[in-house]
């Protein structure tokens, strides 16, 4: 059966060629059932938001019926998987419908097996889903750039993972998913016609900046290297400050556009534990929180690599991904900074924070609470509910001090106000995602909406639900959050 959704759908992923992807239609799933979704995200495409709740949506969104002009397709790519080359991988259970209008493709994840599965089944279970609907429109609240999610249907079908859970098919939105492991596929290959097809495609529709740009002597690839690196630089600069760990940072998670993409075993911080490793399967701690800075750096070295039979001299991919270092250092200073209610930098800020940070590590404070509490203290001039996150209340008054004298420069009223809409009140951190998972599972979804709703405001007080911005419960310390997803 065909869904007609209104969408005019255009094609340009698709009309790159068989090089790129194969065709063919999602796996139907028995009993499908809404369990999500994004009111704004629907806007954005045209949809009337009140359409998604049809049984035409649930049908097309549960990968049961095609969408009429649609043209479904898995892609191909390949990637370093916890630093080592790992071959071809590819959409192995997400499958691409189209683009809108608004030039938006449209993806569902966990539609069923492809040419790209490999041991996989094709499927994505309820739980994952969740924490992926909900990070997505999340991150988007929260200014982070990140791939969108419209809505998630459930099913009954059972999908083995560690225990048996079951099915869900979570529907995604983005200008594109091209990652850093498309480019790398053909790379790889010595398929150097369709490596630069993809790379002029990138440039003309999403960095046409490049074409025009003076720098690298014209080299429009070099710029576009260079474009990727600083994208990248902002977008981690984001996860730092705000306390992300992505947890599986390979180079085929990595999108060419600087979202965020591919929510698995991601977590916000808890308490502030710079190495902290929230990928259960993470042995190494090759993604902990801390080497996620350098990690992307080593990611675009392989972009930088791949494309380096189009950009020309090694000088002159280093010369671009120097943007990297440059902007991720001004970038997450400005981010820390803002945090602390500082607009413009000042002499000492950088030691300030530093010593921030080295106590927030030092003691284990809640890093959200922190912020939060930092924000409401500079508003009403009470530091004690601050004070009592630490237990090194001396080393705490010490810095206190200091940036008593820092805020003593600026306009306290604008400090906090900058701070109130920095520092988010409402963190999709494990424990709140886990209890709207749990009754979900139960059929009540009336906890995962009321999150949906906190977390598309972040920085709102929303009076009655401070439950969900507490500490987490002792019940939430033992959450191991692996790869299988
Ligand atoms: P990830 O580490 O989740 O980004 O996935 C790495 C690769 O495995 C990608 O090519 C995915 O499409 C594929 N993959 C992950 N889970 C599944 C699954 N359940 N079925 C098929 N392919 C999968
Ligand atoms: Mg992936
Ligand atoms: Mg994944």
């Amino acid at each position: 059966p065909t869904v007609d959704t209104g969408l005019a759908w255009n094609h340009r992923f698709a009309d790159l060629g068989p090089a790129f992807h194969t065709r063919l239609p999602p796996t139907p799933l028995p009993a499908p059932y809404p369990v999500a979704h994004s009111p704004e995200v629907a806007r954005l495409l045209g949809l009337d938001p009140a359409w998604l709740a049809t049984d035409d949506a649930l049908q097309l969104f549960s990968g049961n019926a095609l969408p009429a002009g649609g043209d479904t397709l898995a892609s191909v790519y390949s990637g370093h998987q916890f630093g080592v080359w790992a071959g071809q991988l590819g959409d192995g259970r997400a499958l691409l419908l189209g683009e809108t209008e608004q030039g938006l493709e449209i993806q569902l994840k966990g539609a069923g097996r492809t040419p790209y599965s490999r041991m996989g089944d094709g499927r994505a279970v309820l739980r994952s889903s969740i924490r992926e609907f909900l990070c997505s429109e999340a991150m988007h609240a929260l200014g982070i750039p990140t791939t969108r999610a419209l809505c998630l249907m459930g099913s009954p079908a059972p999908v083995l993972r560690e225990s048996v859970e079951t099915a869900a098919v979570l529907t995604r939105v983005a200008p594109s998913f091209i990652r850093f492991g498309h480019f790398e596929h053909f790379a790889a290959r010595g398929q150097t016609t369709e490596l630069r097809q993809l790379a002029d495609y990138v440039i003309d529709r999403y960095y046409p900046a490049c074409r025009t740009t003076p720098d690298f002597g014209g080299n429009a690839y070099a710029a576009l290297l260079q474009a990727v690196a600083q994208r990248t630089a902002e977008l981690i600069a984001q996860w730092q400050a705000v306390g992300f760990c992505h947890g599986v940072m390979n180079t085929d998670n990595m999108s060419i556009l600087g979202l965020t993409i591919d929510y698995g075993p991601f977590q916000f911080l808890d308490t502030f534990a710079p190495s902290h490793i929230c990928n259960h399967s993470d042995t190494q701690g090759r993604y902990a929180f801390d080497r996620q800075p350098s990690v992307a750096y080593w990611n675009l070295l392989c972009l930088g690599q791949a494309l380096h039979p189009l950009a020309g001299e090694v000088d002159t991919i280093r010369a671009a991904l120097q943007a990297y270092p440059r902007t991720f250092q001004d970038a997450l200073a400005r981010r820390l900074q803002a945090k602390l209610g500082l607009s413009s930098p000042h002499e000492g800020d950088e030691a300030l924070v530093q010593a921030l940070l080295t106590l927030l590590a030092q003691d284990g404070v809640d890093h959200p609470i922190f912020w939060r509490r930092l924000a409401h203290a500079v508003d009403s001039g009470d530091f004690s509910p601050v004070g009592a996150l630490f237990s090194n209340r001396a080393a705490w008054a010490a810095w206190l001090l200091s940036y008593s004298e820092r805020l003593a420069l600026v306009d306290k009223a604008l400090a906090a106000k900058l701070m109130l809409k920095t520092n988010p009140k409402f963190v999709l951190r494990n424990h709140v995602a886990e209890q709207a998972i749990r009754a979900a599972a139960r059929g009540d979804m009336a906890p995962l909406h009321t999150v949906q709703r906190l977390l598309a405001h972040p920085f709102d007080e929303h009076p009655g639900h401070d439950a969900w911005a507490d500490f987490p419960p002792d019940w939430a310390a033992h959450l191991a959050i692996s790869c299988s997803s």
